[in-house]
C-alpha cells in the first residue's frame, strides 16, 4: 500500500473521518481522529500529539511526539459507514520531535526486536488464537455478569445464540482484510474463537489489536458486552490467546521443519522451544499481565500452569500442532488476550531466539498429563511452575536476563512501575471472597 493508493481509496469511499491509531504500554489501542482536510499531512508524519498524557510514556517537558502511519495497515472501517461517508484507520509509530523513533512505542520496540532477528537470518511468523466471552447487557447498557448462553464446545444454534453476532464479526474482519479461518463457540458458556491467518509478527500484533476492537465494537452492536478478561467466571474455562510461532529463513524457509529430524522439527526448532521453556517465568508477567491473569493458570480448565513442551498433550505450555512444512510451529498456550500483543511477541520471540543464539537444549518432551503427575515425579522430570501470581511474575520479569533485550530499559521500567501499583492496589483491597469466608465466622 503507497501513499497514492491511500488517497485513491480516500477519494473513491469518501473518506471523511481518519483514525491515526497507536497503542500504549499497557497494550491499549489509543486514536486521534483527524477531518479530511489534515489527512496529507496525518499521511506524512506530521501530526503531533501531547504524549505526556499517555501512560508509560514520557514527562511533561518532552511531551511533543509524532505520529508516523504505517501505510500497509490502511483500513475503511465497515461498521463506521453513514449516509455514504466513510471512516477509516491507521496504525501508527510514536517519534520524538527530534524524528527519531521513540523507544517507548511498543510497536517501534518490537520492530527492533524483529530487526535482530533479522541479522540472525530470520524473520517471524505468527497466528494468535484470541478467545473471548459475550456478556448480557442491562437496559442501560450496564454489563450483567451473565453469558450468552449456555452452549459448549462446538455447539451449534440455537443454544449458540450469540451466532449472529460472531458472523456480524466475521463479516466486518473479512470487509477489513482479514482471512477468517474458523470460528467456534468455545468449551464455556458465552465463550467464543474466531481464528484468523498467520501473518508476520508486526502484522500479527497489528491484526490482535484490531481484532479485540472489532469483536467489542460488534458485540455492542448486538447488545452483548464482549471480554478479553482472561478469567471472567469462577468455576469455568478462562480465555486464553495461544500464540503460534515460527521462524522462517530470509529466502521464505519454514527454519522449524527438517525432514529428518526427530518429529521433523529442526535443530533450530528445538534451541527455540529450550529458549522459551527456560525463560516462560520471566515473561509471564508479559504474556499474561493482569491479576487476573493468574486465576486462569490453574489446574482443570484448560490452561498451562507447567513449564513443560508436548508434541501433543494440551496440557503443556508448548505444544507442536501436526502440521509440518511450511506450517511447522510451535504453539504457546499460556497467553492471554488482555496482553499487549507487541510486548508479548517482544519477550517470546527475545525467549526463542536465546535458545537458538546459545544453542539451548530442549528438555524431553512430556507427553502425559502434568496434572496428573506427584510434586515427586514433576521434580525428577525437572517441571517447574508458572508464576502464581502477577507479584511473583514481577519478580521474575526483573530477575529475567532478557527482559531488559526484550523491552529495552524505558518500557521494562515503566512496565514494572504500573504494573507494582497494580499488584498493590489488589493486594491491600478487600474482596468479597474474603468477607464472605471471614466476617462471620471471627
Ligand atoms: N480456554 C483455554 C485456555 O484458557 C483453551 C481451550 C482450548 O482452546 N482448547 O487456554
Ligand atoms: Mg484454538
Ligand atoms: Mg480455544
Ligand atoms: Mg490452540
Amino acid at each position: 500500500m503507497t501513499r497514492d493508493d491511500i488517497m485513491k481509496i480516500i477519494e473513491e469511499k469518501n473518506v471523511n473521518f481518519f483514525r491515526l491509531q497507536f497503542v500504549d504500554i499497557f497494550g491499549f489501542m489509543k486514536n486521534v481522529a483527524i477531518p479530511r482536510s489534515q489527512i496529507k499531512k496525518a499521511l506524512d508524519g506530521q501530526m503531533m500529539f501531547d504524549g505526556s498524557s499517555i501512560d508509560g510514556f514520557v514527562r511533561i517537558n518532552e511531551s511533543d511526539m509524532y505520529l508516523k502511519p504505517d501505510y500497509n495497515s490502511f483500513l475503511v472501517l465497515p461498521w463506521r459507514k453513514r449516509d455514504g461517508i466513510n471512516a477509516a484507520r491507521i496504525i501508527c509509530d510514536v517519534y520524538r520531535a527530534d524524528g527519531t523513533p521513540f523507544i517507548g512505542c511498543p510497536r517501534v520496540n518490537l520492530k527492533r526486536v524483529l530487526a535482530e532477528a533479522k541479522e540472525l537470518g530470520y524473520t517471524m511468523n505468527v497466528g494468535t488464537e484470541c478467545e473471548f466471552f459475550l456478556f448480557q447487557q442491562d437496559e442501560q447498557g450496564k454489563m450483567k455478569i451473565e453469558t450468552n448462553d449456555v452452549a459448549g464446545y462446538f455447539d451449534v444454534d440455537p443454544e449458540d445464540t450469540g451466532i449472529g453476532c460472531r458472523r456480524e464479526i466475521i463479516e466486518t474482519l473479512e470487509a477489513m482484510n482479514f482471512e477468517i479461518e474458523a470460528s467456534h463457540h468455545e468449551v464455556a458458556e458465552g465463550q467464543h474463537e474466531i481464528n484468523f491467518k498467520y501473518a508476520d509478527a508486526l502484522t500479527a500484533a497489528d491484526n490482535t489489536l484490531t481484532f479485540k476492537w472489532v469483536v467489542r465494537s460488534i458485540a455492542a452492536k448486538h447488545g452483548f458486552h464482549a471480554t478479553f478478561m482472561p478469567k471472567p467466571v469462577f468455576g469455568i474455562n478462562g480465555s486464553g490467546m495461544h500464540t503460534n510461532q515460527s521462524l522462517f529463513s530470509l529466502d521464505g524457509e519454514n527454519a522449524f521443519f527438517d525432514e529428518n529430524g526427530p518429529l521433523k522439527l529442526s535443530e533450530t526448532a528445538y534451541h527455540y522451544i529450550a529458549g522459551i521453556l527456560k525463560n516462560a517465568r520471566g515473561f509471564t508477567a508479559v504474556t499474561n499481565p493482569l491479576v487476573n491473569s493468574y486465576k486462569r493458570l490453574v489446574p482443570g480448565y484448560e490452561a498451562p500452569v507447567y513449564v513443560a513442551w508436548s508434541a501433543s498433550n494440551r496440557s503443556a505450555l508448548v505444544r507442536i500442532p501436526a502440521s509440518r512444512g511450511l506450517g511447522t510451529r510451535t504453539e504457546i498456550r499460556s497467553p492471554d488476550p488482555s496482553c499487549n500483543p507487541y510486548l508479548a511477541l517482544a519477550m517470546m520471540l527475545q525467549a526463542g531466539l536465546d535458545g537458538v543464539k546459545n544453542k539451548l537444549v530442549a528438555p524431553e518432551s512430556v507427553n502425559v498429563d502434568i496434572f496428573h503427575m506427584t510434586p515427586a515425579e514433576k521434580q525428577t522430570a525437572g517441571i517447574d511452575s508458572l508464576p502464581g501470581s502477577l507479584e511473583e511474575a514481577l519478580v521474575a520479569l526483573k530477575q529475567s536476563p532478557i527482559s531488559k533485550e526484550a523491552l529495552g530499559e524505558h518500557i521494562l521500567n515503566k512496565y514494572i512501575e504500573g504494573k507494582t501499583q497494580e499488584w498493590n492496589s489488589y493486594r491491600t483491597a478487600v474482596t468479597d471472597w474474603e468477607t464472605n469466608n471471614y466476617i462471620k465466622k471471627y
